[in-house]
């Protein structure tokens, strides 16, 4: 016999396994099928470990089986701390809501609602209508609707005004975003056929209007978000586009990307357009995220004329693409903190992560530096220092936000073994490095959280 047969043999049974002492004590808590499935996964896992040649024994099967039942249990969707100063963190979930909205979507998501229902009327509602009227009044469009995400908002809305039909963009603008959105792979999926029009760097009105045919479904203008093009540049006005749209009858849509609904530049800020600006240009259709810089749940906003909202929301895509009940409590009860500019402020954590002056984060900056080079002592120097964080999420990509950030360098070694040690720790801390030291941002890190990391340092000082 050889040996891997040998150690086959060794392996214990399914029974032997439920009876051993530790899988015994959750018999009591947990269904036996979930337990003889986790043990067979565990069996399975050490059969090919010998068989692989991997194995010396026959291993230690129940622990394994509870580790795999634990790892089921365990919510790999955690909350972490954002110590990167990168505001609208894709990768970390982008926007966080205010307590308001938290507030309705825990309300809402336990318990029935008129998500569909007309109470006054006794009958049948739509979803729509519970935002629409602040979507309008905020932004001076005629209505308004709200889909899954910015992504589905251009899907429909092309998919309504241009399938089968062509729609011209500028080559400047023929963005990819995050990896997975690009516009000309929307469009195909929309069944309309893309027109280019003009160069990387310079289009014109004119070159719009050689393009237009009797087979034109609209004309798309799309934010250049993550990228841009500096040096010679031109694009035609919103309003050109416009005339020229009426002029031959074709609507004129525009994919805004990140939602802002102020002037960031009454805050240091790079000028960005706003919805408001393009509808009072005249825009058919104006589509963006609700959670990049408008600061709210994961949606997407479409603002325009009536004709165009009324035909999108009749659209066989629009119950494929709909918003779900709790994420449109989110998005009425941020929209509402828009109705007063000062409570969005302090209200809305993305507004207020990007507009708060660095000086409001100081104090905080150096009772955190205090706390952490107790911890610490003379492993490692900690200070307070000026950095720079970013819009994130493809917004404001020229935007130096000035920052206030807390440094931790390690005496003997580099920052790395820390940096993991935090963002393995729980809960997880992900930190920027920079030049030898761990930098954290106060700007992301939410109130309160300073004891978190504090914590998180002391468990970590053997990685300093
Ligand atoms: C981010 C972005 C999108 C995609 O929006 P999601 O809400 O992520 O689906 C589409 N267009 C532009 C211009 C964007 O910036």
């Amino acid at each position: 016999m050889t040996d891997k047969q040998r150690l086959l043999r060794e392996l214990p049974s399914v029974d032997e396994v439920l009876r051993s002492p530790q899988i015994a004590a959750l018999e009591a808590k947990h269904p036996h099928e979930l337990l003889v499935d986790c043990i067979r996964q565990a069996l399975d896992a050490q059969r090919a470990r010998i068989l692989s040649g991997k194995a010396a024994g026959s291993g230690d099967v129940p622990k394994v089986a509870v580790d795999i039942l634990s790892d089921l249990l365990r919510p790999r969707l955690v909350r972490l701390i954002n110590a990167t100063g990168i505001i609208i963190h894709t990768n970390l979930g982008r926007s966080i809501l205010s307590s308001e909205a938290q507030k309705r979507v825990v309300e809402i998501g336990g318990s029935y609602s008129n998500l569909e229902f007309d109470i006054a009327a006794g009958k049948r509602g739509s979803r729509h209508d519970h935002v629409e009227h602040l979507m309008t009044r905020l932004t001076g469009a005629e209505a308004a609707m709200v889909v899954n995400n910015n992504a589905a908002a251009v899907l429909i809305v092309l998919a309504a005004l241009a399938k089968r039909k062509e729609t011209i963009v500028s080559r400047g603008e023929l963005v990819e975003i995050g990896g997975s959105f690009r516009i000309p792979d929307i469009m195909s999926q929309s069944g309309s056929r893309l027109v280019e029009v003009g160069t990387t760097n310079k289009t014109y009105v004119d070159d719009y209007r050689a393009a237009i045919t009797d087979r034109t479904g609209c004309l798309l203008k799309v934010h250049s978000s993550n990228f841009r093009v500096m040096g010679f540049t031109a694009a035609p006005s919103l309003e050109e586009l416009v005339a020229l749209g009426a002029e031959h009858g074709i609507p004129v849509v525009e994919d805004q990307g990140s939602g802002v609904l102020i002037d960031l530049r009454q805050f240091g800020l790079p000028y960005e357009p706003t919805v408001q600006e393009s509808i009072a240009a005249g825009l058919d259709l104006v589509t963006c995220s609700g959670d990049k810089l408008f600061g709210g749940p994961q949606a997407g906003l479409i603002f325009g004329k009536e004709p165009f909202v009324k035909k999108l929301k009749k659209h066989p895509l629009a119950r494929a693409l709909r918003i779900d009940k709790m994420t449109l409590a989110a998005m009425e009860a941020t929209l509402q903190s828009y109705l007063n500019p000062e409570r969005l402020l302090a209200e809305n954590p993305t507004i207020r992560m990007l507009t708060a002056p660095k000086e409001a984060f100081a104090e905080r900056a150096s009772s955190l530096a205090e706390s952490l080079a107790d911890v610490l002592g003379d492993r490692a120097d900690v200070s307070v220092e000026d950095d720079v964080a970013r819009a994130g999420g493809g917004s404001l990509p020229l935007a130096d936000i000035p920052t206030v950030v807390v440094t931790v360098k390690p005496r003997d070694r580099g920052p790395d073994r820390l940096e993991r040690a935090l963002r393995t720790g729980s809960p997880a801390i992900i930190c920027r490095i920079k030049e030898d030291k761990l930098v954290l941002d106060m700007r992301t890190i939410q109130p309160g959280e300073e004891k978190e990391i504090a914590t998180a340092l002391k468990r970590a000082r053997e990685a300093v």
